[in-house]
């Protein structure tokens, strides 16, 4: 059992949860920072949905997602940031972050049942009373109360999860109201939305882990082009930094970096 909730937590926390790739291509910031160009509008299933631009990503950011603050990515069905597992919750690893909520909910069973049954077990044999067992097995005790806690907290994760399931929302569409006012176009009834949870067949993922990194030479000639003093590398690179830092803050007051899209 301590197994699967290992396994659950290493494929929850250790899949891509759906980041969009990144563009670096200086012409599409200019397309996306012009006014009256930082949206579209798409439809789906007959519903008009506004798609954002993130400057930070320099992308149309698909309907759904969201950019992280915390992973700094742009992240497809983004649901959540977990900081649990220290991950993103979205569209490839939803389903195993259940599993291993779930998991974790029958571990915690099984240990507040075990250590309950250890307790009273003690109580009978050396006919102590509760406070008796704390002094004797202050751990058994310990674990019960900490299993029973768990179990409250991981049992009402579930079932809000299980809830946001069958209306096909995420998280962060539900605490946003976001389906108050219009339809919701991806709702597709309780059984087709348990299935295109649980059962669907995800994407493959859209990053090249493998890939090699390459450096952002627009960036740098355009500091190079512009600085007055400081011609060596680390004072260019530290320009560099401090100019994508002085990006950070326009976009979390704009937008706290968690705008995606608006239902007309
Ligand atoms: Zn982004
Ligand atoms: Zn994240």
């Amino acid at each position: 059992m301590t197994l699967t909730v290992i396994i659950n937590l290493v494929l929850a926390s250790t899949r891509d949860p759906g980041v969009v790739p990144r563009n670096d291509k200086s012409q599409l910031e200019e397309v996306g920072t012009s006014i009256g160009s930082r949206s579209r509008r798409i439809s789906v299933s007959g519903v008009e949905v506004k798609v954002k631009y993130c400057r930070i990503c320099k992308i149309f950011r698909p309907p759904r997602s969201c950019h992280c603050t915390v992973c700094d990515n742009c992240v497809e069905k983004f649901d959540h940031h977990c900081p649990w597992i220290s991950q993103c919750i979205g569209l490839r690893n939803y389903r195993y972050y259940l599993m291993f909520i779930f998991s974790d909910l029958v571990f915690f069973i099984y240990i507040f049942a075990f250590s309950s049954w250890r307790i009273r077990r003690k109580m009978v044999n050396t006919g102590s009373g509760v406070f008796g067992v704390i002094q004797s097995a202050p751990e058994i005790f310990a674990l019960a109360v900490f299993s029973f806690v768990s179990i409250w907290f991981l049992g009402g994760l579930l079932v809000f999860h299980a809830y946001l399931i069958t209306l096909n929302q995420t998280a962060r569409e539900n605490f946003k109201q976001r389906y108050a006012k219009s339809p919701n176009p991806y709702d597709k009834g309780i059984l087709g939305n348990l299935k295109e949870a649980l059962f669907t067949r995800l994407p493959p993922s859209k990053v090249n882990f493998r890939a090699v990194v390459e450096p952002n030479w627009g960036s740098i000639t355009r500091i190079l082009t512009n600085s007055t003093d400081g011609d060596d590398e680390a004072s260019i690179m530290m320009q560099h930094a401090f100019s994508r830092k002085e990006e950070s803050p326009q976009e979390s007051s704009e937008s706290e970096h968690f705008e995606e899209i608006e239902l007309k």
